[in-house]
């Protein structure tokens, strides 16, 4: 549990290196904002392993998103360079799964025909496609929804159903950008604790934004905590306590008052 302050700089090994998760060296970004450029993204660096759970934490406007859409290949850096396992992101990818706040579930498809539609070019044959697609509907909890459209499902349902539509292609990272934002407090909790589930079970790196700090030092292995205009890391904290954890564990209950000490 050690809070690095300042910025990390360039990676150590070389850039591109195929057992490295991801690789962010120096990435700056501006928008145009009527007359004006706004920069999002200020000489960012990051560094997040193979294997990894670790979070954008940050007040709104801090640079998260274009961060997580620079990673998922939605958008390009003005300068710097980001790699996913060793392949320089230039578009998205199926490789890299992502979730956004709202599902984003095409509404005249039923669970089941969004969840194999990003399976359709994967090469697998019909009947280990339909496999696939039970497993996933099986391990993020919609038996049963198979034939459910969009509309007929809760908040909470219609995420578990994107998330299991961004594993299929099985992804070494998945991208999650407030993904249980929206969600009643209940309900949040409950996709939390999935989502640790998910993790372990599929054995791949998550990236996720958030800007609620005791999810962050909940779920996560590292948390990059992030400043506003430009976008820059303020500092990374490791959250090296063993699982299951308790939300009530004094040394997260610590963490998330440190946490929220340096965003004030
Ligand atoms: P966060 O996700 O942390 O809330 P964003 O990455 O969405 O922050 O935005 C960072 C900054 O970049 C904000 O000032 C935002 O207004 C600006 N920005 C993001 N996307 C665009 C865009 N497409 N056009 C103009 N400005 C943008
Ligand atoms: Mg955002």
């Amino acid at each position: 549990m050690v809070i690095k302050k300042g910025f990390p700089v360039a990676p150590a090994v070389a850039f591109g290196a195929a057992d490295a998760g991801v690789e962010i060296h120096q990435l700056s970004k501006w928008f145009a904002v009527d007359e004006n450029r706004v920069q999002a993204l200020d000489r960012v660096s990051l560094t997040v392993q193979d294997g990894e759970f670790l979070t954008l934490l940050g007040p709104s406007g801090c640079g998260k998103s274009t961060l997580l859409r620079m990673l998922a290949g939605l958008d390009v850096p003005d300068e710097g360079d980001v790699a996913v396992y060793g392949a320089r992101v230039e578009r998205p990818s199926l490789s890299r799964g992502i979730v956004f706040q709202d599902h984003r579930l095409l509404p005249w498809l039923t669970v089941r025909e969004n969840i194999a539609l990003s399976l359709h070019k994967s090469g697998l044959s019909q009947q280990e496609q339909n496999a696939r697609v039970s497993e996933l509907i099986a391990l993020v909890g919609l038996m049963g929804f198979d034939k459910a459209k969009p509309y007929q499902l809760s908040g909470g349902m219609s995420q578990r159903a994107a998330i299991a539509r961004a594993l299929a292609p099985r992804p070494r990272i998945l991208l999650l950008d407030e993904p249980l934002g929206a969600l009643d407090s209940l309900t949040r909790t409950r996709l939390q604790n999935e989502l640790i589930r998910l993790w372990e079970a599929e054995r791949i790196t998550v990236v996720m934004v958030t800007h609620d700090v005791e999810e962050a030092v909940y779920l996560s292995s590292r948390v990059v905590v992030m400043e506003s205009r430009p976008g820059r890391i303020q500092s990374i904290i490791d959250i090296d306590l063993p699982r299951p954890r308790k939300r009530t564990d004094v040394r997260l209950v610590t963490l998330r008052e440190q946490i929220l000490a340096s965003l004030e």
